[in-house]
């Protein structure tokens, strides 16, 4: 059932899209192609609002494409499926995240971590497909994707709510796991945002004590349902005196402008930070501030699939996903404005029935 070899493109989708820098996104219609020997085509159920999504979208990070259509985490339903493809099947809840193949032939392909991927990764938007045409994101109905770069969504985690795991999780899933987060390590959460919510649930199910800084008392209540045992505003100026020297592990989600020498003085020695957020700009980092206890500074971006895949199992386990609010289309403006203002709670989800 649904192996199919026609080559006419796959009806038109709706989608939104920006098309240029600096204005709204509006309804736009793409083609996906047909689905290939091993690939997969999904309709979309739900697509997460990024942060990056409002970054690129805006040409923040430069070199932006357009026509784009944002979106890299997207959850959604196989429709159907090429004749080589044994991964998944028609009716299966799958997921796709940042990238929707890389080169797989060089070290980092091969050992599993295409996000590191030295032949170039084929992001899921902003970006080309292996074929050279323009990759569109999940902000969209369909999609058809590689099965190698499709992952599967357990069938206890809702998709809305699981959708945003597809980036946000990984990217703090990453590196809680290779710095090694459990049982006696303290974890730092910084902004505690769409990454920054889901960091802070998976740090505790890792059985960590985790503390939350955030800007201001707003989101403390919340920070304590979702497992942290300790909360701060970083608008306190005791904040950095009381917690000084605490933290085995700091996983910075925050872009704005932060002065990270301040949030180094609270590693303990030989603890290490870890820059997940993309600030505009470059940070000025005292010497100092790493030499002094031996400090680490480091960064993480997303995981390969095979982590990702670990990650999807490890919260279906563990019976976590994403706090959400779910918009519709023609919200997604307003979502943008709500995010930059830290106002949402803790992630917008498209329900992609009303593009
Ligand atoms: P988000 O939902 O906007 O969360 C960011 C949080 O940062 C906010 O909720 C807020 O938390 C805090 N914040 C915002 N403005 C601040 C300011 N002026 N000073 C101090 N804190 C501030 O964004 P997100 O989707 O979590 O993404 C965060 C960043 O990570 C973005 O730059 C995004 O592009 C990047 N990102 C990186 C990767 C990766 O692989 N490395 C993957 C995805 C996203 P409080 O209200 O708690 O202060
Ligand atoms: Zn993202
Ligand atoms: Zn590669």
């Amino acid at each position: 059932m649904g192996r199919f070899h026609f080559r006419r493109p796959i009806l038109p989708t709706k989608a939104y899209a920006a098309l240029t820098a600096k204005a709204p996104l509006v309804p736009f219609t793409i083609e996906r192609r047909a689905p290939r020997e091993f690939d997969v085509a999904i309709a979309i159920k739900y697509c997460g609002i990024c942060h990056s999504d409002i970054h690129q979208a805006r040409d923040e990070w430069g070199n932006a494409t357009f026509p784009m259509v944002p979106g890299h985490e997207i959850a959604g339903i196989v429709t159907a499926v090429g004749s080589g493809v044994s991964k998944h099947k028609v009716g299966d809840q799958v997921g796709v995240g940042c990238f929707v193949d890389s080169c797989r032939t060089c070290a980092q392909c091969l050992a599993g971590e295409e996000q590191f991927c030295l032949g170039g990764m084929n992001f899921t938007y902003n970006s080309k497909e292996k074929d050279g045409t323009p990759s569109f994101g999940g902000y969209s109905q369909d999609v058809v994707v590689d099965e190698n770069y499709v992952l599967r969504i357990p069938a206890n985690l809702p998709l809305d709510a699981a959708a945003p795991l597809l980036c946000a999780g990984i990217t703090l899933y990453s590196p809680l796991n290779y710095w090694k987060a459990g049982p006696g390590k303290k974890v730092a959460i910084v902004g505690m945002g769409g990454l920054g919510h889901i960091g802070v649930k998976i740090a505790v199910a890792m059985g960590a004590e985790v503390t939350v800084l955030s800007q201001s008392n707003r989101k403390q209540e919340d920070s304590k349902r979702l497992g942290a045992s300790r909360f701060f505003a970083t608008s306190d100026p005791e904040t950095f005196k009381t917690l000084a020297g605490q933290f085995d592990l700091i996983i910075n989600t925050v872009s704005a402008d932060i002065d990270w020498n301040q949030y180094l003085s609270l590693l303990a020695p030989s603890g290490t930070m870890v820059v997940v957020g993309v600030p505009e700009k470059p940070v000025p980092v005292n010497a100092f501030s790493l030499v002094i206890g031996r400090h680490s500074l480091s960064g993480s971006i997303i995981g390969g699939i095979r982590e990702t895949q670990e990650m999807l199992d490890f919260c279906a386990s563990k019976g976590i996903a994403c706090d959400i609010e779910v918009i519709a289309a023609d919200k997604i403006n307003e979502a943008y404005e709500r995010v930059l203002k830290s106002d949402v709670r803790y992630r917008f989800v498209i329900d992609t029935a009303t593009l």
